[in-house]
């Protein structure tokens, strides 16, 4: 029987921790804070900065939201970096991606002080991150290392594929498990669209992080007996069964990999929950200068 590696629960299991930490800097009279950027009203981004802000006041970290219309300018975005850059109450800067087509998101993220780049997408950071040197891990990534940590699910010498190479998925949670160190230390495979079949290195992977953004791509003939599949994807499909309309899948086929796998994270409530925790513990991070 496949172990169901439960996102929803690890997160609220960090969520308690992250809070006793917070009280106990607040003894020391340090009360963390992150300021949060949201440009126009993308419904999905206005979802994401408030479930931000709320995770944040629900364990006493102070967060505060600048929202901004579709039609700011990119001097103005640098403005409000550079303010809170200089900014001594603010430990963690997040600016809501993706941005408006006339804003250089590269540009943008150069501009925050990668000291308080709780996203972890400042080369900086990414720079430290491939050299195995402290730094802001970025947060999908880094739940993921969470949750295989929190199952036991070894990565020492097994072979990890990932099918995906974004900037914010795929390349760092590569980098991350090919460190020498506990909970990583993995034979490393990276997977994208030029692969001619990416079944040819899935069928040898011990581990399998998809992060690909293609519903179900991955079937159960793509996977070996008894692999451990991460589900990084959130697909909307359209689903006349269901009374919405439309249901959220993975990249895997989960309903029939299943009987496969040895473990495997569920979508909705694998990687997702994992994703604003890893924030909130950044901006702790940030807080008590753990990294900078
Ligand atoms: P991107 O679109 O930035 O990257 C997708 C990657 O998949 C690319 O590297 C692309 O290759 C590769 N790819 C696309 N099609 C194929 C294919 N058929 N075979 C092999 N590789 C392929 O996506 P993200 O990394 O941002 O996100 C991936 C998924 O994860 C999405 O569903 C997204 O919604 C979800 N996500 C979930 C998060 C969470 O908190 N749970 C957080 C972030 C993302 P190439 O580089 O060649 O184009």
């Amino acid at each position: 029987m496949a172990e169901i590696i439960d996102g929803k629960k690890v997160a609220s299991e960090i969520k308690a921790e992250l809070m006793q930490e917070v009280k106990e800097l607040k003894e020391k009279n340090i009360v963390p804070q992150l300021a949060l950027l949201l440009v126009g009203n993308d419904p999905a981004s206005e979802i994401y900065v408030n479930n931000k802000h709320k995770f944040c006041n629900e364990i006493g970290v102070i967060s505060i939201i600048e929202r901004q219309p579709d039609n700011i300018s990119e001097a103005k975005i640098l403005e409000i970096i550079g303010k809170w850059n200089t900014d001594k109450n603010i430990n963690g800067i997040l600016v809501q991606l993706p941005l408006p087509k006339h804003i250089n998101e590269t540009k943008i993220i150069l501009s925050i002080n990668p000291s308080k780049d709780v996203d972890g997408f400042h080369p900086e950071n990414i720079g430290r991150l491939v050299a195995g040197l402290p730094c802001y891990i970025p947060c999908t990534p880094q739940g993921i290392y969470e949750l295989l940590k929190r199952y036991n699910i070894d990565t020492v010498g097994k072979h990890i594929v990932v099918v995906g190479r974004s900037n914010i998925v795929g390349k760092p949670i590569a980098n991350l498990l090919v460190q020498k160190m506990p909970n990583a230390n993995g034979i490393v495979t990276v997977c994208h669209s030029a692969a001619k079949n990416i079944s040819d290195y899935t069928k040898t992977a011990d581990i399998i992080i998809a992060a690909v953004g293609v519903p179900e791509l991955i079937k159960k003939d793509d996977i070996k007996a008894g692999a451990v599949i991460i589900d990084v994807g959130i697909n909307r499909i359209t689903d006349s069964s269901v009374p919405k309309g439309s249901r959220i899948v993975g990249d895997v086929d989960y309903n029939n990999v299943i009987e496969k796998v040895s473990a495997i994270t569920p979508v909705p409530g694998g990687v997702g929950p994992m994703t604003i925790a890893m924030l909130i513990k950044n901006t702790i991070r940030a807080a008590k200068k753990e990294v900078y």
